[in-house]
């Protein structure tokens, strides 16, 4: 996974100049950047947001997931499940067979696109280098690739083909994200807006209007593609210019279509709008392999889902549930 090469901020906030109430504050987290804005209640305690007790435990919160799922950290859960699941059933904590069994609904939903064993040749990539396996790795590696290899009984995982890996990168930040807002809810804070790389939450609205959520050009990072009106939803976008390299003209990045153990070429951009963080994370990955046709069709059976898609040439789609904007 990844989450230390990723820099770029998938989601910009659009919004007017911060008033005196609102808190906000950044932070870099899991190979990414953290951005927290909230609504302070009048009895003003706190002058930052760094010095209020929320920060503190969803800083805190974020730096146990990264911990704990970090396929790069080495005493991580997942690097442990990862160096010996071939080899014996590891027990996992609860949390860890909930991240495991919510890829394996995506799993099926999706047809196999949303694979979280896409890792077993997904680990041959190294963004920052420009490495991507050749094909002879391919040929080695992508039998271990497949969600029915995992075995979970009774707290513990096993992995029943040599080789299998897992990744949760598609997933995790969302998850974190549901966290935050969990934290936000127990603090009492009701206007918030959090985001971590791609994914995004915003709780309630913007005292009286809707938050705009703006969406990263694919190709320009400073520019918005479009803004979205959102209250109490999650925000995922996934991306081919988050991690990747060019190499003959081809962008080698980071979501993998696990057919075949290559970088997902067709679409560039996808959007998910969901009521819950872990949701909008593993479907906007989802998409994205899935392409135009099979994604939309996936998503308009869903209620209470949205979708905007950018294909690779600038072509935008939308869920039916969303109008196109006028031009
Ligand atoms: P996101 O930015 O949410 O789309 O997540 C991208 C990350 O998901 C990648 O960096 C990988 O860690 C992971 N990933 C890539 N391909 C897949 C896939 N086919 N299924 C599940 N996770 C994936
Ligand atoms: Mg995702």
């Amino acid at each position: 996974m990844s989450w230390h090469h990723v820099t770029l901020i998938g989601l910009l906030l659009v919004s007017s100049p911060i008033r005196a109430q609102w808190l906000q504050t950044q932070w870099d987290v899991m190979g990414t950047r953290a951005t927290l804005e909230f609504w302070q209640d009048s009895a003003a305690e706190f002058v930052d947001a760094d010095t209020h007790p929320v920060t503190t435990a969803i800083k805190t919160e974020f730096s146990r997931i990264n911990a704990t799922y970090s396929p790069w950290v080495e005493n991580s859960e997942l690097y442990r499940v990862n160096a010996n699941a071939s080899q014996s059933a590891q027990p996992v904590s609860e949390e860890f067979q909930y991240l495991i069994n919510t890829s394996g609904d995506y799993y099926r939903l999706t047809d196999g696109a949303f694979d979280i064993t896409f890792a077993s040749v997904g680990h041959l990539y190294d963004y920052r280098n420009g490495k991507a396996p050749d094909t002879e790795q391919l040929k080695q590696t992508l039998p271990s690739i497949g969600f029915d290899r995992i075995a979970l009984h009774d707290g513990r995982v096993q992995f029943t083909v040599a080789g299998t890996r897992i990744d949760l990168g598609g997933i995790a930040k969302g998850h974190a994200i549901d966290r935050a807002v969990a934290i936000l809810r127990q603090y009492g804070i009701a206007h918030a807006y959090i985001s971590l790389g791609g994914d995004s939450f915003v709780l309630g609205d913007r005292r009286g209007r809707d938050w705009q959520v703006g969406i990263r050009h694919p190709r320009d990072a400073q520019a918005v593609a479009m803004r979205l009106p959102v209250a109490n939803l999650a925000v995922s976008t996934s991306g081919d210019y988050e991690r990747y390299f060019i190499r003959d003209g081809e962008r080698i990045h980071h979501i993998i279509n696990p057919g075949n153990g290559k970088s997902s070429h067709g679409l560039v951009s996808v959007t998910v709008i969901a009521a819950r963080g872990i949701d909008a994370d593993a479907l906007s990955t989802s998409v994205f392999v899935m392409g135009t046709q099979k994604g939309l069709a996936m998503i308009n059976a869903m209620p209470g889902v949205s979708a905007v898609l950018i294909s690779a040439e600038g072509k935008v789609f939308y869920s039916d549930d969303l109008s196109p904007p006028s031009p």
